[in-house]
């Protein structure tokens, strides 16, 4: 498959070349691409990681996770670096040399404090390092000449199971397709019982048969890499050490369903990966086993195209991730129609996870009686969990179905562990008294991510930076996630910030529950989540920041009508009002 331009390269290429994308530059894309200029713009304004004014020569994204510890030790390295630079968070320097930007998790969860510079991760800070950066900014030093170490990534593989154990050999699972033939495959699919490993478990075999039976002109592989959820990053290191695998599972579900084209799309904090994984794709298309006629059989074509996203969390649910694919916002559809007969372009699409191709691929080769032995009834094989937080050894482990989060615990070596929260923000927050609980879908669900909180942390702080997450990715589409989410974020820091009342735990009560039952998607069905587990497992936190009155507004009354006043010119002590109500 030819490489097309796609809409978001194109935006990257000339925001690469002016640093940002200029006003005249979205109506020459429109003219190129045969699109209206209102829809560009609306692409542009949509994602965070296109900027309608200039960035620094030194352009710095820091993680923000709550995972990450950049505020560890006492020291905020995000305030300490923007200090330093003389420059304010969110900002560009008057002098052009360097903007430093707040981000959501970059996947570097098990490297500590970690940012991305110019697009590159750079991990492991401490306060020295800051110094260092700041000094090899201010001298303009390039990125090739600073510290190297800074830019290692391990891949800290700390435990291997059924997948990662042996992994297969270039076109061995594509082998033994082609001598069983796709019907067989897809029964050891069905047989195996693989569920989607993006936290949802739709069963797999099921997916790849309803596509097929989709009466369609085309149909399509789409393959969501775009882990975005605070606290998982093991995504990143399947995408650097087993990819080929990954191609090949995709591949093979191309055989299955009969599709031509398949798409990965990458989360545009990954966006380093791109070199790497485009060099197995040329590598697989020379070898025969991406392209036309795969394996020298005639009529087996199929290729990959990669696309990178542009730092929506929204897009890693699956119908957002094609509208963007089709060079869109990505706004959630309606569902039904699902993607397996109406996706990319409204044709018929399989949409899975990286880990789920992985697995796929092993199936083909090894059988779905080998993947079916190991988990439990309702969770057939292994999980692969992001482990970070409060641990001595955070990292990927490899777990078959059904570990506790006593074992995973003790095996991470944390101490002291008062919570977990299983499947990022929009997980499970989980208290000590429950660390008998099992991994697995009929129990604790979770898409990878898997955060330790000592008791050295204060919940409630941890409970409002999800809240804060879930506030700034909310897509902004449907009423209820779009104002819901503020509230709940404004709502949580008066308690925060002491000046809640037990009036305020009841709204935040009726506000999560709002915004679970109406949203649109499942970004907003799940946002409230860690504040509605958080009233229940550990409402300690709330309330011994509450003041004692049963009820304080939200905001200052009378600041606020201040206009008021002076379009009157009234101020006399009439015009204002009691602040506190008792
Ligand atoms: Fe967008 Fe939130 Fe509504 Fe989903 S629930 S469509 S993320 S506003």
């Amino acid at each position: 498959m030819a490489e097309s331009p796609h809409l978001l390269h194109r935006l990257y290429e000339i925001q690469q070349k002016h640093r940002y994308i200029p006003d005249e530059s979205i109506g020459e894309v429109a003219d190129q691409f045969g699109l209206p200029i209102s829809q560009v713009r609306a692409v542009v304004d949509f994602y965070a990681f296109f900027y309608t004014s200039p960035r620094g020569d030194y352009h710095i994204l820091f993680s923000n996770c709550t995972s990450c510890g950049y505020q560890a030790r006492g020291v905020d390295l995000l305030q300490l670096l923007s200090q330093q630079l003389g420059v304010s968070i969110n900002q560009t320097r008057a002098d052009g040399r360097v903007s430093v930007h707040e981000t959501s998790c970059i996947g570097l969860c098990d490297h500590g404090a970690s940012l991305l510079i110019n697009g590159i991760p750079l991990v492991r800070l401490d306060p020295a390092g800051i110094w260092q950066m700041v000094g090899l900014i201010e001298s303009g030093k390039p990125l090739t000449e600073w510290p190297q170490a800074w830019f290692h990534i391990d891949n800290t593989l700390h435990k291997r199971g059924l997948l990662l154990e042996t992994d297969l050999s270039p076109g061995e699972g594509l082998q033994a397709l082609l001598a069983r033939g796709w019907e067989e495959i897809l029964a050891e699919i069905v047989q195996s019982k693989l569920r989607g490993r993006g936290g949802a478990g739709f069963n797999t075999g099921l997916k790849w048969r309803l596509c097929k039976e989709a009466v369609a002109e085309a149909r399509y592989v789409v393959c969501n890499a775009d882990e975005g959820e605070p606290g998982t990053f093991k995504d990143r290191m399947l995408l650097q050490q087993y990819a080929d695998t990954l191609f090949e599972g995709m591949t093979i579900c191309a055989r299955v369903i009969g599709a031509r084209e398949g798409y990965v799309y990458l989360r545009g904090e990954y966006r380093y990966l791109l070199p790497h994984l485009q060099t197995i794709l040329a590598r697989r298309r020379q070898t025969g086993l991406l392209g036309k006629s795969i394996l020298a059989k005639t009529g087996f074509d199929f290729d990959i195209e990669i696309v990178v996203g542009a730092g929506a969390y929204i897009c890693g649910e699956e119908s957002a991730l094609i509208e963007s694919l089709e060079g869109k916002p990505g706004i959630p559809r309606s569902r039904p129609p699902f993607p397996v007969t109406q996706g990319y372009l409204g044709q018929p699409t399989v949409v899975n996870n990286v880990e789920t191709f992985i697995a796929a691929a092993h199936i083909a080769y090894k059988g779905g009686a080998w993947f079916s032995s190991v988990g439990t009834v309702e969770s057939a094989g292994s999980k692969l969990l992001s482990i970070s937080g409060d641990c001595a050894a955070p990292g990927i482990y490899e777990y078959p179905f059904g570990v506790t989060l006593q074992q995973i615990l003790q095996d991470c070596g944390a101490d002291n562990v008062q919570a977990v929260q299983v499947g990022g923000p929009s997980g499970t927050l989980i208290d000590q008294s429950a660390f008998h609980r099992r991994i697995g879908f009929e129990d604790v669900s979770t898409g990878g991510s898997l955060m330790v909180f000592s008791d050295q942390r204060d919940v409630l702080d941890i409970i409002y930076q999800f809240a804060a997450f879930f506030a700034h990715e909310s897509c902004g589409f449907c009423t209820p996630c779009r104002v819901g989410t503020t509230l709940l974020k404004q709502n949580l820091y008066k308690i925060v910030t002491n000046q809640g009342t037990r009036y305020d735990m009841a709204e935040l009560q009726h506000t999560s529950e709002l915004v679970r039952r109406y949203s649109h998607c499942g970004l907003g069905h799940t946002a409230a989540n860690p504040i509605l587990d958080g009233l229940q497992s550990f409402p300690q936190f709330f309330e011994r920041r509450l003041i004692q009155r049963d009820f304080s507004p939200h905001f200052n009354l009378d600041a606020a009508l201040e206009e008021a006043r002076r379009m009157t010119q009234r101020d006399d002590v009439d015009a204002h009002l009691e602040q506190d109500i008792e």
